[in-house]
């Protein structure tokens, strides 16, 4: 087992100063830092077998496609999907849903029909949906929450109709921390006969994540949030809808035969990865998968968990600082605004003091008119973090109060 400090060597940019001070870095829900071995793997392609995936008889060419179907193996096993055919490469969270939003629409989705989605939404989890509405001449519902950010699971039962031709939620919160009850949602949404796609871009890089016994039938992440690259992104499908669904991009690699006349498609996964993919992105991927397994998924929930509690305790004694979201089920996530001091003024501040939170809607702007504000601050936390960084956020904000009293 890794000391703290022996994980926070293993991310070279942790040990950087920002104007002249130690960074303490609070906004990995925007992005995770990474450590050097993805750096490594992802050099590694570049200096050592760089060859287009699929596509030549050379050396190069197999062993670049040898280690992205290895990528998608550790992807499979990563979040227990049944079949490698099921996994496809995207170029994020953001990618998968639009991938989905357009070919499922175009399969599945008559006029009249409705989407079901939560007030928690991420823009990526709306803004697809919405597209694809106005194309089909469907509507969106929308599941409210509770004062502390909670999903109200009665009322998505009633909005469930045989209208409902999907669910798409998000398994946690990305503006709140809130954990969202996935499995119960996807188990009463099948219950209706009704498929459900499972945002996971706040929930892969916190805990385990099981979709076979999560039974989700869509399930998306991004790379760069779980401590692998940007660019590089998951859509797990179950094989049935994948099979029904029409390719969402025509190009290179998802094609079996080609004429003018008609072209017929690729087998899974390769009928939905059209042209050049990500595959450095992909291999460093899984790279940082292999290194959040050797850390311990349940000793990184274990180690959140902790942060979480210290810093929820030192906040709330704050006294002019106010926390949005407090569901008991919440990642190490703090929403929080200072009476009286705008949200953009704490975050320019604690930036100068070497401290990286982000501010404003969090690309999820219905959640906040929910609690009528227009933003907040928020410091979300990784296993790397530290219970020290915590403090110098609580001394960061004692010194924006001072400063804007
Ligand atoms: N959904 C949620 C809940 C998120 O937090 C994010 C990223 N902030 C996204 C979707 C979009 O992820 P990406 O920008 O990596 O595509």
């Amino acid at each position: 087992m890794k000391t703290i400090e022996e994980i926070r060597a293993d991310f070279p940019i942790l040990s950087r100063k920002v104007y002249n001070r130690p960074l303490v870095y609070f906004d990995n829900g925007a992005t995770t830092q990474k450590p050097l071995c993805v750096l490594d793997a992802v050099r590694e392609v570049y200096t050592e077998y760089n060859g287009n995936v699929h596509r030549g008889v050379h050396i190069m060419s197999d062993l670049t496609s040898e280690a992205y179907e290895n990528a998608r193996e550790k992807v499979r096993s990563f979040i227990n999907a049944g079949k490698r055919e099921e996994i496809i490469f995207t170029s994020g969270t953001t990618g998968s849903i639009n991938s989905v939003a357009f070919s499922y629409g175009e399969r599945f989705v008559k006029p009249g029909d409705e989407i079901i989605l939560s007030t928690l939404e991420h823009h990526a989890n709306i803004v697809p949906w919405q597209m694809m509405c106005e194309r089909k001449g469907a509507s969106i519902r929308v599941i409210p929450v509770n004062d502390r950010g909670e999903i109200l699971l009665d009322d998505f039962l009633k909005l469930l109709s045989p209208r409902t031709r999907l669910v798409a939620i998000t398994q946690v919160s990305n503006a709140l921390g809130t954990i969202v009850p996935v499995k119960e949602i996807t188990d009463a949404a099948h219950s209706a006969g009704v498929p459900v796609l499972v945002d996971g871009a706040q929930g892969i890089q916190h805990d385990v994540v099981d979709v076979s016994s999560l039974d989700c039938d869509f399930y998306a992440f991004s790379g760069h949030k779980i401590y692998g690259p940007t660019g590089i992104g998951v859509l797990y499908g179950k094989e049935k809808w994948l099979t029904e669904l029409p390719p969402w991009q025509g190009g290179g690699d998802m094609v079996d035969k080609v004429t003018f006349e008609k072209t017929t498609y690729n087998e899974l996964p390769f009928k939905f990865e059209a042209g050049t993919t990500n595959y450095a992105g992909a291999i460093g991927l899984a790279k940082a998968l292999d290194y959040v397994l050797g850390i311990g998924m349940q000793y990184i929930a274990g180690r959140e968990k902790m942060l979480l509690a210290y810093a929820t305790e030192k906040l709330s004694e704050i006294s002019r600082l106010k926390i949005y979201g407090d569901s008991a089920n919440k990642i190490a996530i703090i929403s929080f605004l200072i009476d009286n001091v705008h949200q953009y003024d704490t975050g320019m501040v604690l930036d100068k003091l070497g401290i990286a939170v982000r501010t404003g809607t969090h690309c999820a702007q219905p959640v906040m008119q929910r609690f009528g504000i227009d933003g907040t601050v928020r410091a979300s936390m990784c296993f790397y973090n530290t219970t020290g960084e915590i403090d110098a956020l609580c001394s960061g904000i004692e010194e924006v109060i001072r400063m804007f009293s």
